[in-house]
């Protein structure tokens, strides 16, 4: 099923009021925000020595190391200096951490039109209707009685309804079940399961 990528530096202000189901015009809008993952270079982190770490036992590293060590004592010593010349803050203030240079998550707007405002609910109300209906077949199975000719034959029905069932209603859920966010990565989040008459109704590419 397409998938539609939202990005997190050019969110879309105002989305197509389509519904992602059936490419109708949408009357309900699901508005939020997924974060997504921090930079693992630490770029959100703010601050960080001019020198760079050196680290490892191997002889470059050491070499490295012990060419670098008068600027990491400078840097100590002029910190220590920066510290002492500054006057003392407010800790409340000090303490706050810097605010990110943009923002961290991604807006995500699922759009439905009235009949498919609560898509997912169906899965719900299949999955109970299964439930009562392997309980009624195992009741029936069990009353009837192992005497009985039929007991077998009702037995195998509740047997296969009770692992297919969870089966059909697993693959019916992943092959037709409603647009979630399947991925986030640093800058995007995709939706998935979106359907094709909202591509093209409203005109964006299929992925
Ligand atoms: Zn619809």
């Amino acid at each position: 099923m397409p998938e539609l990528t939202l990005h997190r530096l050019r969110p879309i202000a105002s989305p197509p009021m389509v519904c992602m189901y059936c490419g109708r015009p949408a009357a309900h809008a699901d508005e939020r925000w997924v974060p997504n993952p921090r930079d693992p270079k630490g770029k959100d982190t703010g601050g960080g020595a001019d020198v760079p770490a050196v680290s490892g036992d191997d002889p470059v590293s050491a070499a490295v190391g012990l060419v670098l060590l008068p600027f990491v004592v400078w840097e100590a010593v002029a910190a220590v200096a920066r510290y002492a010349r500054t006057p003392k803050a407010n800790p409340e203030v000090a303490t706050k951490p810097p605010p990110p240079l943009d923002p961290p998550h991604t807006k995500v707007v699922i759009t439905a039109c009235d009949r498919h405002r609560h898509f997912s609910r169906r899965f719900v109300w299949a999955g109970l209707g299964g439930l009562v209906l392997v309980g009624l077949l195992w009741a029936v199975a069990l009353r009837v009685g192992v005497d009985s000719p039929a007991f077998g034959p009702l037995l195998g029905l509740a047997l296969v309804a009770s692992i297919a069932g969870p089966i059909v209603l697993s693959l019916w859920y992943c092959l037709a079940g409603p647009v979630i966010v399947d991925r986030v990565t640093q800058d995007t989040a995709v939706l998935d399961r979106v359907r094709l008459p909202y591509f093209d109704a409203t005109g964006i590419p299929v992925p």
